[in-house]
């Protein structure tokens, strides 16, 4: 299956409906997002003050992009003295590029490929199969999904949606022998000895990059697998990917920005592998790649500087967002038709993609503030959204239906008059429907929902005579 380019609402609502009858998708949506709520909850109590430090990340954050070409020219600087070659790709197409380019100077036929939402972004795996190269993921997740021909779900879970049956039934077919779903140590046994061969056989190892460290030039990479280190070592050119937003000035800020990534992505205080790769292997380096190559990828991001969406750009993919979010949490990564899903996914992805080809994303919101109260750099994402839904708009983005159904909203409740009128006359007219205080419509509202009838008196009018009481 491959990624819709895009989510109108007749696509959003399709696909969330799919997801929604899907009752597999539902327990495997449902226990997967608590279980990393319930992980990120407890490892945050662990910290002694997780709000100041919470505070203090979001300061970083945005100091950092205040002087974003400042560090990122640092980071170039330094990652350059220490060896490592630093390529800067204004679009996907030129990230992908530079890649083809590299690949074809090292003669290269496969790649390992550690995971990296930012090579989702540019689609790289399809040029690269497109360009006979093999690309072969090596995260568990990721690889899963490859399997399946299809796309991520969650930006740290990519294969959440599957059950340990669908797992199975994926290995048994790459093995050619029928595999058990209960199981779970032989498949991960079947996983690492099928990929164990191409960690040693590729010729280019591809990752993307949690951090980047101006101070040092050097990338940070957190993984749980310890497939990202032999990624990254193994074959003879390493060749990273990372956003230009994902650039920190110094190791006192990268330390800050570690212990809250893995305790708001899995609930660990550190992620099991955190490798930090400056430059290439030394001469008296026993193993490691003898070219590094860093691609900083801008891709819509610094049209975002000094814009009010600029906070976005704060974002560190944890995930926890995600997993607070109603609408995510029913509808499923792949609704959102982008490799970035749930509240994050709903504003990166129009700025990124364009609000005409994703318009159904911001509008996928209750606007409850979860995410912006489980996010580790507290983005207001409730804000974003609503500044838009404000674009949609003004470019009439929206259906029709509903562009005319909230323009008269918008008109009726702009005035105590027109809102009491309305509501007198919705009074009048629910008469024919009522049925013991409840409304019995001749059409369907979907799955057992009701309407409730208006109130026989609105609640100023019980204010204003004094009629309230304890159960009203
Ligand atoms: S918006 Fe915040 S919570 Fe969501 S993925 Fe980004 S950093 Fe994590």
């Amino acid at each position: 299956m491959s990624m819709p380019q895009s989510a109108t609402m007749t696509q959003f609502r399709h696909s969330a409906t799919i997801a929604i009858a899907d009752i597999h998708l539902q327990g495997a949506l449902e226990g997967a997002t608590n279980k990393f709520v319930g992980g990120r909850l407890a490892a945050l109590a662990e910290l002694p003050d997780a709000d100041a430090l919470r505070d203090h990340f979001k300061a970083i954050r945005s100091a950092t992009l205040a002087n974003l070409a400042h560090y990122l020219t640092l980071f170039e600087t330094k990652a350059t003295l220490a060896g490592a070659q630093v390529h800067w790709a204004r679009t996907g197409q030129e990230a992908v590029g530079i890649v083809l380019a590299i690949a074809r100077q090292q003669g290269a036929k496969l790649v390992t490929k550690s995971k990296s939402m930012v090579t989702e972004e540019i689609r790289l795996n399809t040029a690269l199969e497109a360009n006979g190269i093999e690309p072969v993921e090596t995260d568990l997740g990721e690889w899963i999904i490859q399997l399946a021909q299809e796309p991520p779900s969650h930006i740290i879970g990519p294969a959440i949606h599957k059950t340990r049956q669908q797992v199975a039934a994926l290995f048994s077919e790459q093995v050619g022998r029928e595999l058990s779903p209960d199981d779970i140590d032989q498949l991960t046994a079947e996983a690492r000895r099928m990929l164990r061969t191409k960690f040693l056989q590729a010729d280019i190892g591809i990752s993307g990059g949690n951090l980047g460290v101006a101070e040092t030039g050097s990338l940070v990479l957190v993984t749980n697998e310890g497939n990202g280190r032999l990624v990254t070592s193994a074959p003879p050119v390493h060749i990273a990917i990372m956003g230009i937003e994902k650039i920190c000035p110094d190791w006192d800020a990268a330390a800050v920005w570690l212990s809250l990534l893995a305790r708001s992505a899995t609930g660990q205080p550190m992620s099991i592998y955190t490798t930090v790769i400056t430059g290439p292997r030394r001469q008296t380096d026993p193993d490691g790649p003898e070219e590094v190559h860093i691609i900083l990828l801008d891709n819509g991001r610094s049209q975002q500087v000094g814009t009010e969406y600029e906070e976005i750009l704060q974002c560190i993919r944890c995930g926890a967002c995600l997993n607070v979010c109603p609408v995510y949490k029913k509808a499923g990564g792949h609704a959102y038709g982008s490799p970035y899903s749930g509240p994050v996914g709903a504003v990166v992805t129009p700025l990124f993609f364009g609000l005409e080809a994703y318009a159904a994303l911001p509008q996928a919101s209750t606007l409850c503030g979860a995410c912006k109260d489980a996010c580790p750099a507290r983005i207001d994402i409730p804000r974003l959204l609503l500044a838009l839904r404000r674009d949609e708009v003004a470019h009439h983005l929206l259906p029709w239906r509903e562009e005319k159904a909230e323009a008269l909203a918008a008109y009726v409740l702009g005035s105590a008059a027109r809102m009491n009128f309305v509501t007198r006359l919705g009074r009048w007219g629910q008469r024919p429907f009522l049925q013991d205080g409840s409304l019995n419509l001749p059409f369907n509202l979907g799955d057992g929902r009701e309407l409730p009838a208006l109130a026989p008196k609105p609640f100023r009018q019980l204010w204003q005579d004094g009629d309230l009481t304890s159960d009203q």
